[in-house]
């Protein structure tokens, strides 16, 4: 038998990156084994779930590639699957109709906790049917005797005693299923056979065994996975690495970079720390799942996304790129190649939004020189070096790295003049700023024409500011 694994998100906000880790997970599980994969929107909750939030799910698993079989289901679009099945567990006496008012399920639960116990419904209406002309909710027949045992996948054998669990109330007054009932009948008739989840839906498992023992339906493996922890080891918070997937992309990271880093995120292979997607399908499997929860690390995603920057090939990167300089507004026809770009500055940038705002300056004029820089390095005395290097390098016929430094070493050569007194004031002429890659390389990439116009700005600049 093929498997089958599911994520299946509910649409109430961003898609954080835990609920990414769980979709990850999932995802390697079913394509490791070759199976397949369902994406199943969890929307039963109508209040909080909103369109724009499926669109960011979507979006999300797009862009890190993690793409799926079928689906995306909606929940909302199959309450006549879920009541069907509710109407024949009622025929057959797997579920009944409970009467019971809130003022006496209030006053029950009042009395309950008064002596110590822990709240549960009575059986009330178990076995009697009571005021029948008021409307109802339906609950599961749970069983009263022993025990569900089942197998987690991580956590290994989990027994929970029936008498902890109450008769689960499976369609409201106003007609609609419960959560943990549709989850169930979609598990069943998308034969899902793993389910990956968090492990703060462990306390439904039983509960949902129950449903699928009552409906004699083959019982899913489970496995619940730890939860993420902040860098200060509290629950994962804004501050601490609980951005939404589409944050981390607006923030510059590669799709590869996030998912290498949330894959060691409670699951290892040896000491390996880098993983392309091919090697993750190749080793991923449940026995090397960490059971103890994981602290999230910003600077080692930083790490993992500079590593990729210089390690994937350029023109994979190039669309990524491209993608923040038009959000930057920087008109890329008149300059380098991105592959030139990602090359020249893949060393210096630790995310694609650094390089772009870095790169403007080979495709368009910078506004204006930096002021502290100006300061110090376009001064009287500067003019002198740049004049002749004006001359220099508008003399040069072929238009190349190695011509242009050998330019800037026979300056130094004939003028006497210390490298770094040609370079930096050069850097600030033709940048704008003091940093840039190696200056040859800067200067031959900028282009010869765009270069001599910038030295003569910094020459105005020099004339204008000191007078
Ligand atoms: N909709 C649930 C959530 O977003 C997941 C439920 C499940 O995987 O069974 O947490």
């Amino acid at each position: 038998m093929k498997i089958k694994t599911r994520f299946a998100p509910s649409p109430t906000g961003y898609l954080h990156v835990g609920s990414v880790r769980t979709a990850l997970y999932s995802w390697l599980l079913s394509r490791h084994l070759d199976g397949k994969f369902v994406l199943r929107i969890e929307d039963t909750d109508k209040k909080r779930s909103t369109q724009e939030a499926i669109d960011i799910i979507t979006d999300s698993m797009n862009w890190l590639g993690l793409d799926w079989n079928e689906g995306p289901y909606l929940q909302t679009k199959r309450f006549d699957r879920y009541n069907s099945m509710i109407n024949q567990m009622l025929e057959n006496g797997k579920a009944y109709r409970c009467y019971c008012s809130k003022k006496r399920l209030e006053a029950l639960r009042i009395a309950q906790i008064a002596k110590g116990e822990k709240p549960r419904y009575d059986n009330y209406c178990r076995n009697n049917q009571h005021n029948l002309e008021q409307c109802s909710v339906v609950r599961f027949r749970n069983p009263q005797e022993g025990s569900v045992i089942f197998k987690d996948e991580i956590r290994g054998l989990i027994k929970v005693s029936n008498s902890e669990l109450d008769d689960l109330i499976i369609r409201r007054s106003d007609g609609s299923p419960t959560y943990n009932f549709c989850v169930v009948i979609d598990d069943l008739d998308m034969e899902i056979t793993h389910v990956v989840r968090g492990e703060d839906h462990i306390n439904n498992t039983p509960r949902q065994i129950n449903i699928l023992n009552a409906l004699k339906a083959p019982i899913p493996k489970y496995a619940h996975l730890s939860m993420i922890l902040g860098s200060d080891g509290k629950k994962l918070s804004k501050r601490h690495g609980a951005i939404s997937v589409m944050q981390y992309r607006d923030d510059g990271y590669l799709p590869e970079a996030l998912l290498n880093y949330l894959v060691r995120l409670g699951w290892s292979h040896n000491d390996q720390e880098i993983f392309s997607l091919e090697q993750m399908k190749t080793l991923f499997t449940f026995n090397a799942i960490s059971k103890s929860a994981s602290a999230f690390n910003n600077e080692k995603l930083l790490w993992l996304n500079h590593y990729y920057i210089n390690h994937l090939p350029p023109e994979n990167i190039a669309t990524y790129l491209s993608w923040h300089i038009k959000k930057q507004g920087i008109n890329t026809s008149n300059g380098p190649s991105l592959v030139e770009i990602i090359k020249l500055l893949g060393k210096r940038c630790k995310t694609l939004k650094e390089m772009a705002s870095f790169c403007r300056y080979f495709y368009e004029e910078f506004k204006e020189f930096d002021a502290d820089m100006a300061k110090k390095y376009l001064r009287p005395l500067d003019r002198k070096p740049l004049e002749i290097l004006r001359t220099k390098l508008s003399l040069i016929s072929e238009w190349n790295v190695e011509n242009i430094h050998q330019v800037l070493k026979n300056i130094t050569i004939t003028s006497g003049i210390g490298m770094r007194q040609i370079m930096m004031p050069l850097r600030v002429a033709v940048t704008g700023g003091g940093q840039s890659p190696s200056i040859d390389i800067t200067v031959y990439t900028i282009g010869q024409q765009r270069t001599l116009t910038r030295i003569d700005r910094a020459l105005k600049f020099i004339t204008t500011h000191n007078i």
